[in-house]
């Protein structure tokens, strides 16, 4: 340590001189004694370690450290801890199921669901019949095998936390057989390889990347085979030369080798979205139609529920799911259940699922009608004739999102926002930092919100944050 760095250690102040000085502010109110000291010691040990750190680095022109300086930064962070982190933002992007901001919107029953069943106790390991112990899973069970046609249902976490449970009840330390074609990572660092080690099962990768034969699988079987696993490749598409085994295939092999077929379908669809302009897609009925023994999905993925892993398939097969152990570390909590029964509710109908649940008729809204809402929100915008600010309608693009229907675009329209004295860089920022942030889409240099992800009754985030921009610059 040199001596100027001794000299500046010294001017580090004390802790009990900061909590002088906070002592008459107000962000002392409603906060405990621990908390402030703890921040307290927070900011002094980081303007310690900024001094050392500056002599590693040779770093010059490190001045003293005051008093002053520490109480402030402790108000600032005492202040912070008091503004919500999770927030309500307004998705401009285009982006339906956007996985950094929260996926599906939720319906309007599930919202309501979600304080009926939380405001006070449930039944939710009740069963009200007998008077005695229930499961979870019963509240949502009959809806999800009536509508898809599954013998059972089991719900968990996440998808992620589905597959890894299915590998590991139907798979430890055997094999299963993927194709090379299906080896995917989707976003967040799920990668199928390493989840299957997780897992316990043994990678018994086949075929090539674009093309994988019946005969691969059957050439891969042998007495270790555990399963037979067919992941839909979500979030990219393999043009061109390819060929894939059917489901069809893979469960009559399945059953010719006594040998259970799991399909992770991803996203996991109710809904024929050709008939709304989509490539076709299989949907969870006709997959479970086919025979699969285990289908797995999100529950906020183009289902447009809450976040959860649903799994479907045999009575058998997921009787030896439910029990394992690893079943109740990845269980499903109560407001997850109580918005996804109402969701599913919906699919009674599936028009009514169609009409009502947010990403679905996000998807399948005509185009006509976003550019309409387009043109209402920018005759609201010049109403309120904002200096600085000047707006246009075009034709764009959406897209799906969340590892769904990759390749295809969703025609859509877009405001674009111009500013006459800031750069769109620094538009963007100050969108992000409103009350209600909006996260806008940049496409060469200029903002653009894509009204497709915009709801009508969102137009207030949007006219207010707007405002308060145009009355800043
Ligand atoms: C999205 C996805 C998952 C993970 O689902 P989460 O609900 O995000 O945990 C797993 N497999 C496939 C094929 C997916 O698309």
């Amino acid at each position: 340590m040199n001596d100027k760095t001794r000299e500046l250690l010294k001017t580090l102040p004390k802790i009990d001189e900061v909590l002088l000085l906070l002592e008459n502010s107000c962000v002392l109110e409603g906060v405990s004694r621990d908390i402030v000291v703890g921040k307290c010691r927070q900011v002094v040990e980081e303007m310690r370690k900024a001094i050392l750190d500056a002599e590693k680095s040779g770093g010059k022109g490190f001045g003293p450290s005051s008093a002053d300086e520490a109480a402030q930064e402790v108000c600032k962070r005492l202040l912070a801890l008091y503004n919500y982190s999770l927030r309500r933002v307004v998705n401009a992007t285009g982006i339906i199921l956007h996985t950094n901001l929260g996926r599906a919107p939720l319906c309007a029953d599930a919202l309501q669901r979600i304080v009926d069943i939380s405001e006070g106790y449930s039944n939710l390991e009740f069963n009200l019949d007998e008077g005695k112990r229930g499961t979870r899973y019963d509240h949502v069970r009959e809806l999800l095998c009536c509508i898809s046609g599954a013998e059972e249902a089991i719900i968990v976490n996440n998808n992620a936390a589905a597959v890894l449970l299915v590998l590991n009840t139907l798979s430890e330390n055997k094999e299963s057989i993927v194709s090379r074609g299906e080896l995917i990572e989707i976003g967040g660092a799920f990668r199928i390889p390493e989840v299957m080690e997780k897992s316990g099962a043994i990678l018994r990768e086949v075929g090539t990347t674009n093309r994988t034969h019946l005969s691969d699988y059957e050439d891969a079987v042998c007495p270790d085979t555990g399963l037979i696993l067919k992941v839909h490749t979500s979030n990219f598409k393999v043009l061109g030369f390819t060929d894939e085994i059917g489901l069809g295939e893979l469960v009559e092999l399945g059953k010719r080798i006594k040998v259970p077929v799991m399909n992770d379908l991803g996203s996991g669809c109710f809904v024929s979205l050709d008939a709304y302009g989509f490539e076709r897609e299989p949907t969870v009925q006709e997959v479970i139609k086919a025979g699969t023994d285990v289908v797995t999905f999100s529950g906020d993925k183009l289902l447009g529920g809450p976040q959860a892993g649903i799994i479907l398939g045999k009575k058998t097969i997921l009787e030896k799911i439910r029990k394992n152990p690893l079943n109740r570390a990845l269980r499903i909590d109560k407001l997850t259940l109580a918005a996804l029964e109402a969701t599913m509710m919906y699919y009674l109908d599936l028009d009514r699922a169609v009409r009502d649940i947010p990403v679905l008729r996000s998807l399948t809204e005509p185009v006509a009608e976003v550019e309409k809402r387009a043109h209402n929100l920018v005759a609201l915008l010049e109403q309120l004739s904002l200096k600085d600010l000047t707006f246009s309608i075009t034709g764009d693009m959406s897209m799906a999102g969340g590892g769904s229907l990759p390749t295809q675009e969703i025609p859509t329209f877009v405001v674009a926002v111009h500013s006459h004295s800031i750069s769109p860089s620094k538009l963007e920022r100050k969108l992000r930092k409103l009350q209600v942030p909006i996260i806008a889409r940049i496409y060469e240099d200029t903002i653009l919100f894509d009204l497709r992800t915009i709801a009508e009754e969102e137009f207030v985030f949007v006219t207010d944050g707007l405002k308060q921009i145009a009355g800043e610059v």
